[in-house]
């Protein structure tokens, strides 16, 4: 079974792009207007070269205008609890709101290997993004932009990293039983 990441964040920041842009899709639609995303809601993403991992968008799952309270979102929220890393997207140009806050407070009582996916800095001081959710007290932040493709192999990287199942099938030397054989002159 592939390890499973979580898609979780509020409507509008992106979750559906970062979805498409992960599993490169082209069926996923895409909406302005929040809370109208019809799209899959599972997806692989096969980096080249790289172990392979589930995507779940629990946007997608949850209808996303219901909020945490709604009933459908029960789904969502039971998806990420089940997953293997959360990635929780805000937006980077509209900067954290009481409903990120709202859904951060969720994620810490999940207790959940959790990075912080800052999206849509294309044309924006990445930094200054950064600073903006320092108080979110995150040690693993990740700046994207779904819609350019930009930061999105590093964040396949770091999920890799996350992700122990996964490193496991690309880090063979690090199993201690394994034979240790130096060919030496
Ligand atoms: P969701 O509601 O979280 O699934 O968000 P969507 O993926 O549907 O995206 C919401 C809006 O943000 C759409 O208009 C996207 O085109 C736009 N968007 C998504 N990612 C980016 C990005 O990296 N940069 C910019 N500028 N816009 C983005
Ligand atoms: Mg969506």
């Amino acid at each position: 079974m592939l390890p499973l990441v979580a898609l979780v964040g509020r409507p509008n920041v992106g979750k559906s792009t970062l979805f498409n842009a992960l599993t490169r899709s082209r069926d996923g639609l895409v909406h302005d207007e929040p809370g109208v995303t019809r799209d899959r809601h599972y997806g692989v993403c096969r980096p080249e070269g790289k172990p392979s991992f589930a995507v779940v968008d629990t946007g997608g799952i949850a209808g996303e205008d219901e909020g945490l309270a709604g009933a459908t979102a029960r789904q969502a929220r039971s998806a990420a609890e089940e997953a293997d890393l959360v990635l929780f997207i805000v937006d980077g140009r509209e900067g954290a709101s009481a409903l990120d806050d709202e859904i951060l407070a969720w994620l810490r009582k999940t207790a959940r290997p959790t990075t912080l996916v800052i999206n849509k800095i294309d044309g924006i001081d990445a930094q200054a993004a950064r600073n903006d959710f320092a108080r979110y007290g995150f040690n693993d932040v990740i700046t994207v932009s779904s819609a350019h493709r930009q930061g999105i192999d590093e964040l396949i990287d770091s999920s890799l990293a996350r992700l122990p199942e996964a490193g496991a099938a690309t880090e063979l030397d690090s199993d201690p039983s394994r034979i240790r054989i130096a060919f030496i002159g």
